[in-house]
C-alpha cells in the first residue's frame, strides 16, 4: 500500500510505501519516535555499545602512546649513556 499523504503544493500523492499497518509512510507521520520499551532498550543498547567501543579505543590509544613514550625514553637514555 502506498502512502495516503498528498502534497500541499503539487496535489500529488506521496509515492513512498506506507508503513505496514498504517496509511502513511515514515515521512508522513508513521514514525513517531520510539514508543515501546523494547524499542527503547534496543536503542540504548546500540548507543551504549558504540560508547563502550569509543571508550575502549581511546584507552587503547592512550596505552599505545605510553608504550611509545616509554620506548623513546629508554632509547634516549641509552643513547645518552653511549655518548658519554
Ligand atoms: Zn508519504
Amino acid at each position: 500500500m502506498r502512502c495516503h499523504a498528498k502534497s500541499k503544493r503539487s496535489g500529488e500523492q506521496c509515492k513512498s510505501w506506507a508503513v505496514k499497518g498504517k496509511k502513511v509512510c515514515r515521512m508522513h507521520g508513521a514514525f513517531a519516535g520510539i514508543k515501546t520499551r523494547a524499542g527503547r532498550e534496543r536503542q540504548v543498547k546500540a548507543v551504549t555499545k558504540h560508547g563502550l567501543y569509543a571508550k575502549q579505543a581511546i584507552e587503547e590509544r592512550r596505552e599505545a602512546r605510553q608504550m611509545v613514550n616509554g620506548a623513546i625514553e629508554v632509547l634516549t637514555q641509552t643513547l645518552q649513556k653511549d655518548m658519554s
